[in-house]
């Protein structure tokens, strides 16, 4: 017995491993933890909600941010004109700002994907904050909580909850700290752009979101109150919307061609919202892939964008999953489907349930009119079938109570694969001493594993031209000997 394995008495996982084992809870000295947060009292989720307490479930600072902030955008709108200049500022400042999200926070802090140079992390982490969607630290240990437990309750933004939970409500309702998992994030700590960021987090937010794009448009042609509402207030609720979509839409729509088995999907219409971000099953699949998407012709503003910046000296070390191994799983989902398909064919009665005839029961039967036919020792049953015969009823008759290996296999017609598999949804059983057929049963019988090639599913897959029914070696007749 190996040295790792237990032995009777013995704890699989042994107490003085897994108490380092990290909680799921914050530490007092982390930062995202709420300084008035007591462990030791039961937090607000985990009563039900009621009339009486709902709005202790709700997480009115980030409702105002989220909801109260966009909508006085809307009204303080109505009476601020639009000018043009101010309209392009405020999309060019859109993508910057997304930008620090989708190729800041999420590629290279949240997933290490790529490396930046010092101007370039200054950038992405004041723009960044420009989208108002928390510090990277923060941001960072919530997403890699989503990547390592994703549609669990561990996960703080799971789609199993709902698609609004997904999208907003996550933010809107109070979570349970106990609850979301816990992730290492060290290398963040020990990033001083992170630490910076985070400590002077609020002065960044109100600066970048508010103060630097009416700064632009005030100085730059005297816009003042039009770049305070249109680049500032509500270009952030649209950067938010549109990157809150991969923790929704992502989750939701499309297809997933690596993995199955989590919700993470691929669409184009999320990437078209997200910068790029919406081929999310390619993503969780390879996550410290500077890519999302991996064909040219997929849009992925964010990967042209790291690439660029490569290009510039900005960024490097850029990290790329080899081709061969994406190959790998896109193929694995793939054979998963095809045995999907492949379960719901009728493919007969697999030939090890099938009972064992003897030969002269089989003739008698044969002759008492019921249509039976033996093929390479296994008999069919087309009494149904003779009329249907492509080849006509007299030839298909001729072979009825004999053995009709040869004349299947090319001694009157070499029937087509279509007909061997059409003839196996027909079979009834096997004549002992049906030479390979019972070799098959036999293997069977002794679970000689690895035999046959088996589907997930654990059935015999059945390539073309493998029916037992067929015979390639040319027939040698008895006659002939
Ligand atoms: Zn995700
Ligand atoms: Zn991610």
């Amino acid at each position: 017995m190996p040295s790792h394995q237990a032995v009777a008495g013995e704890q699989a996982v042994k107490p003085e491993f897994s108490s380092n084992q990290p909680s799921s809870m914050a530490k007092p000295s982390e930062p995202n933890r709420n300084p008035k947060y007591d462990p030791s009292k039961k937090h607000i989720t985990e009563y039900p909600i009621t009339w009486e307490n709902w709005y202790q479930h709700v997480n009115w600072l980030n409702v105002i941010f989220i909801g109260g902030v966009p909508l006085s955008g809307c009204v303080l709108a109505l009476w601020t004109p639009l000018c043009f200049k101010t309209l392009i500022w405020s999309v060019i400042y859109y993508y910057w700002t997304g930008l620090g999200i989708t190729a800041g926070y999420h590629r290279l802090w949240a997933h290490s994907s790529y490396k930046a140079s010092l101007p370039l992390k200054l950038f992405l982490a004041a723009v960044g904050g420009g989208a108002v969607e928390g510090s990277i630290r923060w941001w960072s240990r919530d997403h890699r909580a989503h990547h390592r437990y994703t549609d669990t309750d561990k996960d703080p933004y799971s789609v199993r909850k709902g698609l609004l939970y997904s999208h907003l409500g996550w933010m809107v309702m109070k979570q349970n700290p106990k609850r979301i998992g816990r992730t290492d994030i060290s290398d963040l700590n020990d990033d001083p752009v992170v630490v910076w960021q985070h400590r002077h987090y609020i002065k960044v937010v109100v600066f970048m979101s508010l103060i630097f794009p009416t700064l632009v448009t005030g100085l730059g042609w005297g816009d003042w109150w039009g770049g305070f509402i249109y680049a500032g207030i509500l270009r952030t609720f649209f950067v938010q919307q549109a990157t809150f979509c991969v923790n929704s839409l992502a989750h939701w729509l499309g297809d997933q061609p690596f993995d199955d088995r989590n919700s993470p999907r691929d669409h184009v219409l999320t990437a078209l919202v997200t910068l790029g971000e919406g081929y999310h099953n390619f993503h969780h699949e390879f996550p410290s892939d500077y890519r999302n998407a991996i064909e040219w012709f997929q849009y992925d503003p964010t990967k042209w964008c790291i690439w660029t910046w490569k290009q510039l000296g900005l960024a490097y070390d850029l990290k790329q999953f080899r081709a061969n191994e994406i190959e790998k799983g896109r193929i694995q989902q793939a054979q998963k489907k095809l045995d999907q398909k492949r379960t719901k064919l009728d493919w007969g009665v697999p030939l090890d349930q099938l009972p064992v005839m003897e030969w002269d029961d089989y003739v008698d039967q044969s002759k008492n009119g019921r249509g039976l036919i033996a093929v390479a020792g296994v008999v069919h049953d087309i009494t149904d079938f003779i009329a249907d015969h492509p080849g006509g009823k007299a030839m298909i008759r001729s072979g009825l109570g004999k053995d009709a290996t040869a004349m299947f296999n090319g001694g009157v017609y070499d029937h087509s694969n279509a007909a061997h598999n059409l003839l196996s949804t027909m079979r009834v059983g096997v004549i002992r001493g049906g030479c390979e057929v019972e070799i098959w049963k036999r293997v069977n019988r002794e679970n000689k594993e690895g035999a046959f090639v088996k589907d997930d599913f654990g059935n015999r897959i059945v390539r073309a031209g493998e029916q037992p029914t067929r015979i390639s070696r040319p027939m040698v007749s008895a006659g002939a000997a």
